[in-house]
């Protein structure tokens, strides 16, 4: 990049930096998510080290926090407000252990760890114990004045036991529970995450708006505002214990290591269990701090950080990237995705060069343009996904993607009826491998991998399922990288499934509406008809009625012509012909319990006394149909089993507004797919222990 390009770059990033903090910290609304405004400015701070000429005083670098909108009175802060620096790597976190050694000269220093909740930053101000002032941050030096509504904080002492004169600071915030049901009470409002309704509430006009957003707050920070006040606190925990003689709410945890290794661990651990919501808070990271208050004082400041603090981020799972490309893909039901190609961008430890865009309305409703810098998110396992461009990001060069109205591989007109746009025709080559691949796939065949299959097809090797058992050694070995010990491997893989489960065979052939489920479901039917004859493939020549596929219990229309559609297929009829050819054989597993759906997979808690059951039944019962048992109530739990003299979890189940079941109605939810049967048989058939899943197949094999 030369000077003028960086001059242009510079000010794009400016522009949409400055957009983006005055929303965040003045209307306190989110254009774009933080990880991605974090982004900006590591862009912005990399091109103005580059070109360290083209730094401006304007520049969000040259700054802490926003300029104040002139909503609230601007307080002038006693103690300049320090940021945090922030670390993603552990070798970040390594490097600050050896500068805090070397500037105290020292082998061991101990650390304290807290979880950093996504709030807002406040400062108070109390006088002779009592509650003068609240503060925002601000720039660091002027915040505005919200005493009026951190006054509305329920738990937060007006005035202190002891007339102390001290600053502390914290962060404040909305719990989730109390976002959740705000966001029910107020389904018109747009309440985007419980740190800009915090934001929001703390900076209204009004009282009793943020009193009715029922904030919290916890502090972290302490400063004697007269030099007299000797409150021998010497180390976080110190100040925390303070805090509860003084009922200041603080978090209710903190961790202490004597090695940033331990430390590393601890946060590593986090990331990996991306825990996000700690005590019914949004936390977004943990800080870690120089646990003994004298070191901290000798270590100081930067010019804008505390030298003996560090803000351990949660890695971020919205990054923006530049969208090279829109490729149309052809899936195996022939829907065509468009997937943008993108500038290999690392999101959450794992590099993205490709992400969905979902489908022609998507595309469409996000106006993304090929060349624009877009925002991608990718979090866990799920596919990475476009969400949005950065529109203020564009140059003039971006090109507005054209989708086909014909498949990019077989030409034919695509349907575009509904949301997802198809190729319909049965012989398309994309949808073929990609059924080819789902079908090896779901059949777990080693060896048998996406390369394979389009070098099987490109040498006209395969044309149905049933030629993958026809291969032979001799065909493989015109393969790439087939040499003999592959060739043996993939024969035996295939072989192993000449028995093949039928319902696992039904659903891996990819036939459209006809998943896991509904495949057992049809299996069932077929396990029934009439045998005339040992050879499976006879069963094809029997005539399926819509009306026996509609008495099957969850079975719907669409599904059951699909699958007659299939059954009564020439194509069908051949290829279980040519698999019975090939002497693959056909199981059918024993349908499996029915599943309790009142029951499997929810939380309960238990409470009180019953007259039928003991408490220990009762829990049984529940977890041999899939239920959970949970000790206490949380807003976690979904129904709470209510027995006579219950207590306060009866109580605290009702604030939660959590579903409460009596003795009968649990009786009346346990029956459901047990079938008029006693107690004792209830009990009797819950408690044995469940089969293991291969005694539980019947071998009968066609
Ligand atoms: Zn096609």
């Amino acid at each position: 990049m030369n000077q003028e390009q960086a001059k242009t770059r510079i000010a794009q990033l400016k522009t949409q930096l400055w957009k983006a903090i005055n929303a965040y910290f003045n209307d306190d609304t989110e254009i774009i998510p933080e990880s991605v405004r974090d982004q900006l400015k590591y862009e912005l701070i990399e091109l103005e080290s580059q070109f360290p000429e083209l730094i401006t005083p304007d520049s969000p670098t040259q700054r802490v926090g926003a300029p104040l909108s002139g909503k609230l009175p601007k307080i002038t802060h006693k103690n300049r407000k320090f940021s945090l620096q922030d670390a993603f790597e552990p070798e970040e976190l390594r490097e600050f252990d050896t500068r805090i050694k070397k500037f105290l000269k020292t082998k061991s220093v101990e650390y304290s760890v807290e979880y950093k909740i996504d709030g807002l930053n406040v400062t108070l101000w109390y006088q002779n114990g009592q509650l003068q002032k609240a503060v925002t941050r601000g720039d660091g030096f002027v915040g505005e004045d919200i005493t009026h509504t951190i006054k509305t904080i329920k738990n937060l002492p007006l005035q202190l036991p002891q007339p102390l004169n001290i600053e502390v600071s914290g962060e404040c915030f909305i719990k989730r529970s109390v976002f959740e049901t705000l966001q029910k009470q107020h389904p018109d409002e747009n309440f985007a995450n419980p740190r800009n309704l915090a934001a929001g509430s703390v900076r209204q006009l009004d009282p009793q708006i943020a009193a009715e957003r029922n904030l919290s707050i916890n502090l972290y920070d302490l400063k004697p505002l007269t030099p007299e006040e000797n409150l021998n606190i010497t180390t976080q925990q110190d100040l925390f214990d303070f805090f509860e003689t003084q009922h200041l709410p603080h978090q209710p945890e903190m961790k202490i290591f004597d090695d940033i290794e331990q430390v590393i661990d601890f946060c590593l651990l986090m990331n990996e269990q991306n825990i996000r919501v700690k005590n019914d808070t949004d936390i977004d990271g943990l800080v870690i701090k120089v646990h003994n208050f004298a070191d901290r004082k000798r270590l100081g400041y930067t010019a804008k950080t505390a030298k003996y603090a560090m803000a351990w981020k949660f890695p971020a799972e919205q990054k923006y990237t530049k969208l090279l490309d829109i490729h149309f893909q052809v899936g195996r039901t022939g829907a065509i995705t468009p997937v943008g190609i993108l500038k290999p961008v690392n999101i959450a430890g794992s590099t993205v060069s490709r992400a969905t865009l979902h489908n022609a309305e998507e595309l469409e409703r996000k106006k993304v343009l090929i060349g624009d810098t877009v925002i991608i998110r990718k979090a866990g396992d799920i596919i990475p996904e476009i969400l949005a461009p950065i529109e203020s990001l564009r140059n003039g060069d971006e090109q507005v993607p054209e989708f086909p109205t014909t498949c990019p591989e077989c030409a034919q007109s695509l349907n575009t009826s509904e949301t997802v746009y198809r190729c319909t025709n049965t012989h398309c080559p994309a949808k073929k491998q990609a059924n080819f691949i789902f079908f090896a796939e779901k059949l777990k065949i080693e060896g048998l991998g996406k390369k394979t299959i389009e070098a099987l097809l490109e040498l006209e090797l395969i044309h149905s399922v049933a030629d993958f058992w026809k291969l032979t050694p001799l065909d493989l070995a015109n393969l790439p990288g087939f040499k003999a010990k592959k060739i043996e491997n993939l024969l035996s893989a295939l072989k192993k499934q000449k028995k093949l489960s039928f319902p696992l065979f039904l659903a891996a052939l990819g036939i459209r509406h006809i998943g896991t489920e509904n495949a057992k479901i049809l299996s069932h039917v077929i396990h029934n008809l009439p045998r005339e004859a040992d050879e499976f493939w006879a069963l094809t020549k029997l005539e399926i009625a819509l009306e026996q596929l509609l008495a099957q219990d969850g079975l719907g229309e669409v599904v059951a012509q699909s699958f007659l559609e299939f059954w009564h297929d020439e194509t069908t009829k051949n290829l279980f012909l040519e698999l019975s050819k090939q002497e693959v054989r056909f199981f059918f597993p024993k349908q499996k319990k029915i599943i309790n759906q009142h029951v499997n997979q929810k939380k309960f808690v238990i409470t009180g006394s019953f007259s039928q059951f003991s408490r220990d039944e009762i829990k049984k019962l529940l977890v041999d149909n899939g239920g959970k048992i949970l000790s206490s109530i949380s807003r976690n739990c979904d129904v709470l089993i209510v027995g006579e003299k219950a207590g306060s979890k009866k109580t605290k189940a009702e604030a939660f507004g959590i579903s409460q079941w009596d003795e009968a109605t649990f009786l009346e939810k346990i029956k459901v797919g047990v079938e008029q049967k006693t107690l004792e048989e209830i009990i009797a058939t819950n408690t044995k222990s469940t089969d293991k899943d291969d005694e539980n197949i019947q071998m009968n094999l066609f």
